[in-house]
């Protein structure tokens, strides 16, 4: 069996007396889908933070591809790894064409850095994304939903083996969720990417994810398929809500339904 494209082991990242990541073990295979769930302050973006070489771990080992993280620079390590950050991504005052040849440039000098090469990756990137009569906008005047397909197509531009998303749909419209989540899907299946992203809604994971894990105070609760982990008791235990879970009509995958708790009549009796 090939090496995993990300290993994680026994990674621990305290700030101070606060122990945000504790052992944590993950190992994510080459071109996988990996969902990163758990409550908030669970250590989701402390570990992606990691992953990108922003944050030394207290101990343990990160790897990509067999190398760990600590023996790459921060410049090469930037340059395989695309990131969507949580809220808004790039608030640059810069136009959509800019932002997605900043992606293209990210690769240094390892690279075929000639004019042509850069505009044709480029133009690949914005028209892959849609965003042709976008070009010329400064990226602050798009919407939210646009400055994520900005952000997939700077990426993209970038050649990234690896695509980490911090909840990229927070903030989203239902409609601009699905399609950020179908673009991610459709790149990850064209160019083979390895994509690990950290999700709040369930539900869109598992519609989504090969495979998630549940990250509960800084250690890995459980791991799997989302039909493995998303169980009413894992979740009941992780986030303390009561849940349903049923197959969605259309797919199968796991739908993941908050049960209220109070005894009222339900709403209109
Ligand atoms: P999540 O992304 O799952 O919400 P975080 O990784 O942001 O979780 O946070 C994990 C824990 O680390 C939380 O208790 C949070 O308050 C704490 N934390 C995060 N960043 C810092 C920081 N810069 N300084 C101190 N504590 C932090």
């Amino acid at each position: 069996m090939s090496s995993p494209a990300i290993e994680i082991k026994g990674l621990t990242k305290s700030y101070g007396n606060v122990h945000a990541l504790n052992g944590v073990d993950i190992k994510i295979n080459e071109g996988e889908f990996f969902g990163l769930l758990g409550p908030n302050g669970a250590g989701k973006t402390t570990l992606l933070k990691v992953l990108l070489g922003l944050l030394e771990p207290t101990s343990g080992l990160v790897q990509l591809n067999n190398i760990p993280i600590s023996k790459v620079s921060r410049k090469s390590v930037a340059s395989h790894i695309g990131y969507l950050a949580q809220g808004s991504p790039c608030h640059w005052p810069l136009t959509v064409e800019k932002v997605v040849e900043l992606g293209y440039l990210s690769r240094g000098k390892a690279r075929n850095n000639d004019t042509a090469s850069k505009l044709s990756l480029s133009d690949q990137a914005i028209n892959k994304l849609g965003l042709s009569s976008l070009r010329h906008r400064l990226v602050p005047t798009l919407s939210g939903g646009e400055r994520q397909r900005v952000a997939i197509a700077r990426a993209l531009a970038q050649e990234a083996q690896y695509l980490l998303l911090d909840e990229p749909t927070a903030h989203l419209d239902l409609a601009y969720q699905i399609e950020v989540m179908d673009l991610v899907a459709n790149i990850r299946i064209q160019s083979g990417i390895t994509v690990l992203s950290a999700m709040h809604d369930l539900t869109l994971a598992a519609q989504y994810c090969d495979r998630v894990a549940i990250l509960n105070e800084g250690t890995i609760h459980s791991i799997g398929t989302p039909w493995d982990v998303l169980t009413p008791d894992t979740i009941y235990e992780t986030f303390g809500a009561h849940v349903t879970v049923l197959p969605h009509p259309d797919n199968g995958t796991p739908v993941i339904i908050p049960t209220r708790n109070t005894n009222l009549p339900p709403p209109g009796n």
